[in-house]
Order: structure tokens, then sequence, then C-alpha cells
């Protein structure tokens, strides 16, 4: 590996800059193998020939082999007191043996013109440069001796550079025309680095009697002073912290590379960066903070880089954490880990180097910093600021390992913290809490808490913060898990309203789904998207499609998708009006922008993202998508010309949630309202749902009443019913005008196969649209498509039938899905085993029959509508309203009738008096129909038909006087008769291998 010097991270937030400035950290270790050194190194650099040429001498004893990293550098000459020596030189390493003690001197040279060096992830060091732009030597650019030594730096340039290098003195001299700096620093560092310009303007200030500096290129000269103050302000607070900076110098100093570095005594920004406004608010105090750790206290890099995690937690953390927001940022270090950390990238801490992608930080940066949150937390402030001055104290200009630091704060807090390291340094992953069990009794005046939280078999020894909300106070308890499970019994004076595991973020744990925004870095972590391939403007979008395509991203055509292949990926659509985003998302408000992303949940798989992706020219597209990368924690992003015009992150709860019953939902009595006073308050509305359960009469009564109310103020209306499917709306039709009657209607429609419950239940609604000619519309899908859906899913539909069913299905509402769950659960034993056929199936229902009423009134201005159906599809407005409304934004009210009273559910409930339904009579016969041939297959216990002597295998030619070739007919004949009836069954029965025709009185 290239590069000998330990350089700090990169600038990043709130926007990242990893595509430009991420670097590999090239690292080797401190080992006692290493003997400390005196190098002083005499260098002379030529700005016009990109040249530096120079001597490294070494103070060497008899028989040490000293190895020097030359990399790309030229060797002149070795030599040992002027005299030769052996060494060997090879793949960019030069071993020297002297045989006697001494002063070895290396003479060399080195070229650096920029080589067209990209930046990227992939090739992440930044070369050394010597340009007209000015002087970045950051890499080799001398012989590196891999160990701590003293330096000694001589550099000479053209006159008027100004040069900064390591250094707590600094003199210059002009010498043959040239400037030559002379940089002392008396401690030993690992190697050090040299930047100069000609172009500097150097502000100068102190803070006690540190000796401030801040050299700036003219661009951004205007800066410095507010860098200089900044710097003041970080120095103050981390004194006040941690104690005295460590050196007596710092620099703030701006590189015309892209640099983010922290190096003992000053901070190398790159000019692109130090003109960004946050970075005074965030960034110098991280680097700054890095003064002490990792340029003072050195890393111990075979046990795993510590000082990342520290100075995030103590400078990003610390600033948010002074403004109240700490568990924000720690709710988003917790999301960066589940979006980017997967089992195959996660690593332990103690492998932790250096961050190389999104992963490695998020492991590095960002639990590293939740682990010293969770120290604090143990061993108290005062404790853990004492431990670390003891640290600083302790390994001041030497490398310190975690296990250094495990010693610094056992010794000051008394306690082994052995347990605490090791699960959270030696083990990859965090703990996944899942609960368990919550019981809440009544116990006298009092009420018992019962809390059990499971973690599986990745067990973590855990405090586990619970905060009880209660109508007037919050109560903190903690839950000790150090098994699989744990749990938390109280007693408690009253009953509170909520209860929130972790509601500050206080344990490093896997962040759960209802905490888990959409966000794009979800999508950038996920290694399952699918791109749909838009239809249109498939030139606006060709960058991005190529962009994840290159990252391994699947294309398909919106039509080759299927149900599981949605439910096993995220997905990438383009388009807020696409029919897929549609489908999974509901309507998408429509941005005024150049381009806009919007991130969403996959309602299929909570683990799952859908990003739509929305731009006006393939300019606007180009322009946000290059730039989006740095907006990851967003789950919506707006942007006009490549300027970030709007961003949002859609709100989660805040900790594992669990809401405890709420107070008791009470009306006052005095306003309780009449069916009359309902009716009222619903019949200026454009759309009137009216619930049912199917087979109670007093449930139909109201549907009349309401009905027939609103038709004496408004005669222009219609009636839909669920209980008629779409292909049978001629049928409705004629039996409305007249055309048809009664027998020939329901045969038409169908009625008894599809819907089956007891005509009587309906008649008297179509009785009265067919007197008053008010059209009844058949909302329904077909039985044969639900039924398909249910049980094999969407994907199992033909073309033919998904021409039938409506192009845009939301499937976006979770609470209606959790309620449908519930049902579902209900009914185990049907037939439908999948929950999500069955889903599937229940939306295309509802979004049919909104379908039908929305086309309905489009064609129908003038008209109202009083839609039919049952309750499951009106509750809360999830099923048909709130669709129909997304569709036409038509007013609407919902009745719904011996319901629950809950906040939401409807506008009005009615709780009507039981009423008496004539129901149709029965023959009690089973029976099977082919080839229009009727046949009893038997009867029920206590038949009236198998007592008037019927029998199984007769069939059934005639009752009464009409001809029985369908099972309709029977039934049909039945609505006309009463209990008590006389019907006369002609039937042919088999006898001794003869047909022999019979009539049976049946007494119904
Ligand atoms: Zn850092």
């Amino acid at each position: 590996m290239q590069g000998a010097y330990i350089k700090y991270d990169i600038l990043e937030r709130p926007m990242n800059f990893i595509p430009l400035l991420i670097m590999m950290l090239t690292l080797f270790s401190f080992t006692d193998a290493y003997a400390i050194h005196k190098i002083s190194l005499d260098v002379d650099v030529s700005i016009e020939q990109s040249l530096i040429r120079g001597t490294s001498r070494m103070d060497v004893s008899a028989g040490e082999e000293v190895v020097l990293m030359t990399g790309p550098l030229a060797i002149d000459e070795i030599r040992l007191n002027g005299g030769p020596v052996d060494y060997t030189a090879a793949d960019g390493t030069i071993k020297i043996m002297p045989r006697i003690d001494g002063e070895i001197a290396v003479t060399y040279t080195g070229i650096f013109k920029e080589q067209g060096v990209s930046y990227g992830v992939e090739d992440p060091r930044v070369e050394n440069i010597i340009d007209e732009r000015g002087v970045s030597l950051t890499n080799v650019w001398y012989p590196v001796y891999e160990g701590l030594s003293y330096y000694d730096l001589k550099a000479a340039f053209p006159s008027g550079y100004t040069a900064i290098s390591e250094s707590e003195e600094i003199t210059k001299e002009m010498k043959e025309g040239k400037v030559v700096y002379h940089f002392r620093f008396p401690y030993q560092v690992d190697g050090v680095n040299l930047v100069a310009s000609d172009r500097y303007t150097v502000v100068r200030d102190r803070f006690r009697d540190i000796e401030l500096y801040a050299y700036f290129l003219p661009e951004n000269a205007e800066l410095a002073k507010t860098y200089i103050e900044s710097a003041k302000k970080y120095l103050r607070m981390y004194e006040d912290l941690i104690g005295m900076f460590p050196f007596r110098s710092f620099s703030i100093v701006e590189n015309f590379l892209p640099t983010g570095y922290s190096l003992p005594t000053f901070t190398l920004l790159g000019s692109s960066v130090v003109k960004l406004p946050f970075i005074t608010e965030t960034s110098l105090g991280h680097e700054i903070l890095h003064q002490w750790f990792g340029n003072y206290v050195y890393i111990d890099y075979d046990s795993g880089n510590w000082a990342e995690g520290l100075t995030t937690y103590l400078a990003d953390h610390l600033y948010r954490e002074q403004k109240g927001e700490g568990w924000q940022y720690r709710k988003q270090m917790l999301i960066d880990y589940r979006s980017y950390v997967h089992a195959d990238t996660d690593v332990p801490l103690m492998s932790f180097t250096g961050r190389v992608d999104r992963s490695t930080r998020a492991v590095g940066y960002g639990k590293a910093a939740m682990v010293f949150h969770m120290l604090k937390n143990l061993v108290g402030d005062e404790v853990f600021y004492k431990s670390l001055k003891d640290v600083i104290g302790g390994y001041r200009f030497r490398s310190a390992s975690w296990n250094d630091i495990r010693t610094s704060f056992e010794g000051k807090y008394g306690q082994d913290l052995g347990w605490f390291f090791k699960q959270w340094i030696e083990r990859a992953g965090l703990p996944e809490l899942t609960l368990q069990e919550t019981e809440l009794k009544q116990a006298g005046r009092n009420f018992t808490l019962r809390l059990r939280i499971d973690q599986g078999d990745n067990i973590f020894q855990l405090k586990l913060p619970v905060t009880l909300h209660f109508k007037d106070r919050v109560q903190t308890e903690t839950m000790n898990i150090d098994g699989k499970e744990g749990s938390l019994d109280l007693t408690l004076p009253d009953k509170p309203r909520k209860i929130v595991l972790d509601e500050n973020y206080d344990v490093a744990r896997t962040i759960s789904t209802d905490e888990y925004p959409p966000v794009i870095a979800r999508l950038f972590g996920d290694d399952k998207i699918i791109i749909v391939l838009p239809e249109e403007g498939k030139d606006i979008y060709e960058s991005i499609i190529a962009d994840f395509q290159e990252k391994g991203a699947v294309s398909r055509a919106a039509k080759e998708i299927t149900a599981s292949e949605i439910e096993a990926n995220s997905l990438i659509i383009f388009g807020i009006a696409h029919p897929l985003a549609l489908r999974l998302c509901g309507p998408l408000a429509s941005e005024d922008a150049g381009f806009s992303l919007i991130m969403k949940d996959n309602p299929w798989n909570p683990g799952k993202v859908i990003a739509v992706f929305q731009g006006r020219s393939k300019e606007e597209a180009d322009a946000a998508f290059r730039k989006i990368t740095h907006y990851g924690k967003y789950s919506r992003l707006l942007f006009s010309q490549g300027i970030n015009t709007g961003r949002e992150i859609q709100e989660t709860e805040r900790g594992m949630v669990m809401e405890m019953e709420r107070e008791a939902a009470a009306i006052e009595v005095s306003s309780i309202k009449t069916l009359s006073d309902v009716i009222k308050g619903v019949q200026d509305r454009r759309i009137i749902y009216v619930g049912e359960v199917h087979d109670v009469f007093a449930h139909h009564a109201v549907q009349l009443d309401v009905i027939t109310g609103i038709y004496k103020k408004y005669p222009q209306i219609a009636i839909g019913m669920e209980m008629f499917q779409r292909p049978f709306q001629k049928s409705l039709d004629s039996y409305i005008s007249g055309d048809t009657g009664e027998a020939d209607f329901l045969k038409q429609t169908e009625y008894f196969k599809r819907w089956g419950f007891d005509y009587p239940l309906y008649k008297p609604v179509l009785d009265f649209a067919r007197a008053e000619k008010i059209p009844v519309i058949a909302l329904n899908l077909q039985k044969e498509i639900t039924g398909k859906v249910s049980h094999s899913g969407i994907d199992s539909l033909s073309e033919d039938e998904k021409k039938e069913i409506p192009a845009d299905l939301d499937f976006s509402d979770k609470e209606y899905r959790e309620r449908l769950k519930e049902v579902f659960s209900m009914h185990k034993n049907s037939d439908e085993k999948n929950f999500e056929y069955f889903y599937q199936a229940q939306i295309l229902w509802d979004e049919t029959m909104s379908h039908s009423v929305d086309e309905f009134v489009k064609n129908n201005p003038d008209r109202k509508i009083v839609v039919l159906a049952g309750q499951g599809h009106l509750r809360y407005g999830s099923g048909i309203p709130k669709r129909t409304f997304r569709r036409n934004g038509q007013d609407y009210a919902i009745v719904l009738i011996d319901e629950d009273v809950e906040q939401g559910i409807a506008d009005y409930v009615v709780f009507p008096k039981p009423v008496e339904g004539v129901t149709t009579p029965k023959l009690m016969v089973f029976l099977k129909a082919e080839e229009g041939k009727v046949t009893i297959s038997g009867f029920p216990d206590n038949s009236v038909s198998e007592k008037a002597g019927l029998k199984a295998d007769d069939v059934i030619l005639f009752v009464d006087d009409v001809e029985v070739k369908s099972v309709d007919d029977i039934r049909i004949h039945l609505l006309y008769k009463k209990s008590g009836d006389i019907v006369k069954v002609r039937i042919l029965r088999k006898k001794d291998d003869r047909d022999k025709e019979m009539v049976i009185d049946v007494e119904l």
C-alpha cells in the first residue's frame, strides 16, 4: 500500500462527498518492531518542472534493516556516513542494511504532474501534485519510513510561495533567490505532509496562547475570519470538555485538491468544500477534535479505529444534542445502518480501519458513536470525560487501542467493562428487539404492567429505556436485558396512554419497521432493485437508468413485472402518473419542480421501497441526479435546474411505540339524533355510502329510508349496489325500465349464484327503484376474477381478465391492510391460504366498486348516488369512499349501521330497532343441476321435502306449473310463497329400472 500517513476523514454532512472525496486510509501498524528515528528532510520544489528533489537523512544502527517506501520516486543515491551501503530496491520499496551505526542519506527526485487522476470511490487516493495551481504533497513524496519518528523539514520554493506542514515552529529565510521554510515538530509522528501556494492570503489570530492561522486562496479569502472565529469556538468548547489543546498553533488551510484531512497542527480542506455554508458548523469542529483523537492520541489500527466514532459522537452528534436534537441524530445513524449494512458487509468495530463506502461508514462512524453514547450513559458524564482525559494523558503521541480505552474507563468507573467492549467491539451486528407481550391489568386501585422483549439468539446485554406516557406526566424506567428475553414488571397508579421503548435512541439496535422511513439511502443500500422502464420519456431518464443498471439493478417493462417480483424488490418508477406508481403508492401530488424524487414504502414488503422519479427534461433530470447521493436521508426531493428547492423526511414513529387503549369514547345523550337528522345531514353530499350487514333486515330498512329521504329532496339520484356485478348492468337497466320482469332479472343477473343472500332482503330497495325509475348501478367485479386473485394472486389473471380491472390500484393504506390482516387471521380455514392474495383481492374489489361509482358520477353530473355496500368496504372510508375521492374529489358521507362508535369510522352510525322480515321459504333439499336437469342429492335435518316423501336422486321436473330447468327456477318460484303454502313437486323417480313420474305435495 502506498501512502504512509494517517489522514482523517472527509467532510461530509449534511451532504456527503463520498464520491469525490473518499480516500482509502492506507494504514500500517505501529508496533514495537520499529525503532524511533530522527529524520531530516531537505527538499527543493520546482513548479515549472512539477519536480521535487530532496535528501532524507536518518540515524541508523548497525544490523538494523531499514525499509523505506519510495513509491514513484526515483532514487538517485543512497549513502551511509558519506560512503556506500548495501541495499535492495524493488516494487517501490528499498531495504537498507547498515553494518555500522551512523546516518543514511537518500537523495531522490519525484515528478508530480496531474495524470488524469480520478477521485472516485474506486481509486480514492488524492495524488501528489506540483503545478501552477500549487503544491499538494500528501502521499509518498519522500522515502517513507513505516513507523513513528521525529521529523525536521526544510523545503525550498520559488520566492512568493507560502508553505505549510506539521510544525510547532516555522522559520523562513531567503536563499539563492528561493524561500526556504524550516518546519520543526518536536513529537513523534508517522509522517509529514507539505502544501504550498503563491496565492495564499494568511489571516492570523490567537486563542489563549495558541497561534491560529487561516490560509485561504483569493476566491475564498473572505471566509478566513469566519473560520478563525469558529475555530476559537470549538477550541473553547473542547478545552472545557477534554482538556488543553495539544499544540502551540493550529491552521486552517485551503487546498486546491479535494482533501478533507485533519493532520497534526492543521486541517487541509479542499476549495470545493470550504465555501459550503455548513462546514464551519460541523465538519470544522470534527476536524479540530481530531487534533486530540488521531493527531495527539494515535490509533492502534490493528485493533480497530475508535477515533471516528468518538469524534463523530463528540462533534457532529454533540452539536445536534446541544440543540436538543440528539435523538434525531442517533435515529438517523440507526436508519443509515439498516439501509447500508447487510449481513455480508457488516464487520465488528475491531475490524474497522477507515471508511471505504457507506456501509463501513455506518459501522465505523455511526455504530461506534452509538457505542460511546451507551458508554457515557452507563458510566455517567463525569466518569466519561474523566476517562477520556485519562486516555489523552496516557497516550499522547502513542497509539491507543479499544482495549486501552477500556482500561482507562474501568480505572475511573471502578467496574469491569469487559462485557460491554466484548459485545460492541468484537461482534458484528446490532441487537434486534421485538416486543413479545404487553399486559396491563387492573389490580385493585392500581394497574400492573408487564412488558416482555425478545432478542432472539443474538444476545446482547442491554439497558433499554421504557417511557410511560400518562395523561399529565411521563415516567421513565429501565428494562435490563441480559438473555434471550427481557421483562419489566411495574405497578402503576393509573393507566398509561402510551408506552415507548427507547424513545430517545439510547441503544444501538436494528431500527424497527415503524421507525424506518422510506428514504433514498434505502435505495442506494439495496441490492435488489427493479427499474420499471418508462414507456414515454425514456430519453429523460436515460442517465438515471444507466446508473442504476451499472450498480446491478434489473430492468423490466411494466407489463412483465409480476406481483412476486414487486414483493421481493425495491422499484424505480419514472413518472408520478405511471400506473404502477398509482397502484403501489396511491396518487402522488405533482410537484412544481424540474425534477422530483419521491420515496414510498413498498406496500407489499415493508423492507423495500418504491422510488418515483419525475423529470421535466433530460437536462433537469441529469442536473438533479448528480446531486441526490448527497441527500440520502430524505424521502422527498425537489430540484430546479440542479438546485435543491425542497426536501422532506417522511415521519415515522419515535421509538418502539405501543398505543395503549385510548380514553373511552362517549356520546352526549342529549345530542343523539334520529334517522331523519342523519338524512338531513348527508343529503347534500354528492355520494352517500350506507353500510349493511348483508342478512339483517333492519339495515336494509335504514338504507331504504335514506334513499327515500334523499329522493324527496333530490329526485335525481341513483343507487349503486355491491350486490350486482358490472357485466350485468344491461339486465339491471331493463328491469328498472320495466322491460323485463323480476324472474328474468334475477336469472339474467345470476343473482343467486353471484350474491345469493335471500332476495327479500334487497327487494324493497329494488322495487322502490323500479317504481320510481331510479337507475341502479352494478358496482362489483365479476366473482370469477376476485376468486382467482384471492386464490393465486393478480399475476394469475389472463390478459383479458386484466382488462376488466381498474388501471390504478392503491395498496398504500397501511391501517386498512392491518385491519384486513385481522379479518384474514380470523378466517384462517378458508381457501385463501396466502394473505397477500387475499389482500390483493380485497383491494381489487374495492377499487372496482370505487371505479364504478366514479364512472357513474362523471357520466351523470346532475345525479347523486347512494351506495349500498357491506360495512367492511366503508369503515374509516378505506375500502370505497377514499378511493373514489382520490379519483374525483367529490364530497361524500358515510352512514354505518350497528357499528362500534370510533373516531373517524363514519359520519354517522345508526342503531335501528330490529325488523322482522319475511324470508323465502325453502324446500330444504340439496340440489345438483346438470344439462338442464335438477336432481336431489340429499336433505338437511328435518327437511319438509323428505318428510313429504321426496327422495335422493329424484329429478325435479316442475314446481307447481313452473318447468324446472335450473335451480334458479325453483328459487324464483319460492320467492312468491310463504311458510305453510303447499307446493306441488313433479318428479321423475327411477323404480325397478323404470322412470316413473310422480307429484308430491310439499308443505313449506
Ligand atoms: Zn473523522
